[in-house]
């Protein structure tokens, strides 16, 4: 194959990062259009805990940084749930997660209510029992427009027995302490290391 997706050119790439550091797989989950991707991106330019991009080709919604906190190198692979293309159902079924991070928008109810039904999703398919999860409130931003608010989404996360926490990628607030959380939740199932 000379053209297209070359799949030869797999051989070429580099080892898949240092067996040493403990790797993990984080999903992005929620409604289209509440931040995911810009989330994800700003993770790889956090300067606060020195986080670098190890991504060698994120066109598949794939982004690998690795992030450095207190002084202890930790691998994550953040896959994008493309979700007009792909259930929660079947993503979930498909990669091997080790934390789940549900995002909403705070100006948008329905993506709220989306972040509900996954959570309980997860929860009633005992995918919670090993594996942590964070629900992220986005776009706080846009106050003036803010149809659901903090205590809506703390009382969910508390439901579910999981984290909480208000970001907006537009102005950069919150997105390093949602990264540092993401690490210490992954660091709580230190077992389930680079497979
Ligand atoms: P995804 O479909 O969940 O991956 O959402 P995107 O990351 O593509 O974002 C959808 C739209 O929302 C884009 O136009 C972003 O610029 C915008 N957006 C993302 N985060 C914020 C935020 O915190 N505040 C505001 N005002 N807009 C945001």
């Amino acid at each position: 194959v000379v053209d297209g997706g070359d799949p030869m050119m797999l051989g070429e790439r580099p080892p898949d990062g240092d067996p040493n550091v403990p790797a993990f797989k984080i999903a992005m989950l929620g409604a289209s259009g509440v931040g995911k991707t810009t989330l994800t991106y700003q993770f790889t330019t956090s300067d606060y805990i020195c986080a670098y991009d190890l991504s060698l080709d994120d066109d598949y919604g794939q982004k690998k940084v690795s992030v450095l906190l207190d002084n202890i190198e930790t691998d994550l692979e953040i896959i994008d749930h493309p979700a007009s293309e792909m259930s929660t159902e079947a993503f979930c079924a498909t990669y091997n997660i080790d934390l789940f991070v549900v995002v909403y928008s705070v100006v948008d109810r329905k993506t709220f209510k989306e972040a509900e039904r996954v959570l309980q999703y997860l929860k009633e398919n005992e995918m919670l029992l090993s594996r942590g999860a964070i629900l992220v409130g986005n776009k706080t931003d846009l106050e003036r427009h803010r149809v659901v608010n903090q205590y809506m989404g703390r009382y969910v996360a508390t439901q579910i027995a999981c984290k909480f926490i208000e970001t907006s990628s537009g102005l950069h607030h919150n997105v390093d302490e949602l990264l540092v959380g993401i690490v210490a939740q992954v660091k709580l199932n230190p077992q389930r290391l680079r497979r």
